[in-house]
């Protein structure tokens, strides 16, 4: 059986791997000159600069995309973080004993009781606000931390998010644990997954976009590309659902972006000094903070190391400002250290953090029988990465299920 995979982001690469090793003939399309879409990295001075991604899993190893990486037999190595969170909080930012380690028992017994007053709400009255109605009755510490954990993982605001959501989010933590680097950044776990799709005849074609899809009795039948018009049994688009449903000149639904700004720093000696995030509290703009030196030196040249910071974007049309405030930012929280701003890459209008914002994923579902959606758009209940890999799985399990043997 042939598939077509429209896209090598990680959705598409993690598809081809598990369907070529099946034995099915998988061939992928990609625009631009590499792959791995979001979740790669380009070398820039010795540092690997990301496309998209802090070099980070949400939940490590022992999250669904680790799990998927195992089965499929990628070899790829992720160090759990330990810690993993710390929040900076207070204004002297440079000074360790102003950080404490995120666990429970740092957040006051008040603002948990009101959480758990939210999930009986939920529970007996299907009571699912946004959030930002509930954190006006969190303390400061929590609401500081609702803030910047928002801002970190999916570049959101309270007001964007759904109680049931932030819900799933936590269950997850508890379920699979914190975030984990893995070993080479996100650019070691797309190689090994084109390693895989190589050796199972599997077929990548750089700078060669798909333009279109032809339906034939109800069913998709070509994608053109390049050479032409191709046949192929099934499509796999990683490409989100609206640019899948313009290829067929049809709109079937609308995506709603969350958008970013991340800072890649090279700085002379540990600022954070583990493999967990800073979430940054005590700022307006930066939500947090990573340092993924200290799980691999190899993401930098000898002697230093890599900092990123992520700060959300809420308006495109304030882009310079945005970053002139975080370059304010990251200049107090610097302060004393030999640092230097290597990249400041934004994130919206087609390449954005989120193609959907979390929580509105939409499966991998389309209106044709051999049309599916994999990646950001089609998420499973999880967020990011995971998310990403738990779709897949529920795509496979239910349409691929016999010969895939998840
Ligand atoms: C700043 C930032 C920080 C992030 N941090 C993290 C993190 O630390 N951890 C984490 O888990 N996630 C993180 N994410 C999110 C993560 O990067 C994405 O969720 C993930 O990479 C998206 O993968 P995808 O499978 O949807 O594919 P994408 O990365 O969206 O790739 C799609 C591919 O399709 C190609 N394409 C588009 N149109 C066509 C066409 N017509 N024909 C052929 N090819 C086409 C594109 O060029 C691209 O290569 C971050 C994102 C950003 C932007």
């Amino acid at each position: 059986m042939k598939v077509a995979i429209i896209g090598s982001g990680l959705g598409g690469l993690l598809t081809a791997a598990f369907l070529s090793k099946k034995g099915y003939e998988v061939e992928i399309f990609e625009k631009l000159r590499f792959y791995g879409g979001r979740f790669t990295s380009l070398k820039y001075k010795g540092f690997q600069i990301s496309t998209g991604a802090l070099h980070m899993i949400p939940h490590g190893k022992r999250g669904p995309l680790g799990i998927l990486l195992k089965k499929v037999g990628a070899n790829v190595e992720i160090v759990d973080s330990k810690p993993e969170g710390e929040l900076l909080y207070g204004d002297k930012s440079d000074r360790s004993d102003e950080r404490i380690e995120v666990r429970s028992s740092v957040f006051p017994l008040g603002s948990k009781i009101k959480f758990f007053k939210w999930l009986l709400k939920y529970r007996m009255f299907r009571s699912d606000p946004y959030m930002d109605k509930y954190e006006k009755e969190l303390d400061e510490l929590s609401r500081k931390f609702l803030k910047s954990f928002l801002g970190w993982s999916l570049s959101i605001q309270s007001s964007e998010i759904k109680f049931s959501k932030l819900l799933a989010i936590y269950r997850n933590v508890v379920k699979y644990n914190g975030p984990g680097i893995p070993i080479g950044g996100c650019k070691a776990v797309v190689d090994s997954l084109v390693e895989i799709i190589k050796s199972n005849e599997g077929n990548i074609f750089l700078k060669n976009p798909v333009k279109g899809l032809k339906i034939e009795n109800g069913m998709i039948k070509k994608l053109e590309v390049k050479e032409g018009w191709e046949e192929f049994d099934i499509f796999i688009s990683n490409i989100g659902h609206e640019a899948t449903g313009k290829l067929l000149g049809e709109k079937y639904s609308d995506e709603e972006e969350s958008r970013g700004i991340k800072y890649s720093i090279s700085i002379d000696r540990p600022f954070i000094g583990h493999t967990g995030v800073l979430f940054t509290l005590n700022c307006e703009k930066i939500s947090g903070m990573n340092e993924v030196t200290n799980a691999d030196p190899s993401l930098a040249p000898q002697g230093k190391h890599f900092l990123q910071a992520h700060q959300p974007l809420k308006d495109v049309t304030r882009v310079e400002e945005e970053i002139r405030s975080g370059l304010e930012e990251l200049k107090l929280l610097l302060k004393g250290y030999d640092y230097e701003i290597l990249a400041i890459q934004s994130y919206f209008n087609g390449w954005p953090v989120n193609r959907m914002m979390s929580g509105r994923d939409i499966g991998y579902k389309t209106p044709y029988s051999n049309l599916f959606v994999v990646g950001d758009g089609a998420k499973g209940d999880d967020i990011e990465v995971d998310g990403i890999a738990l779709g897949i799985a529920e795509m496979l399990e239910a349409e691929f299920d016999e010969r895939i043997g998840l």
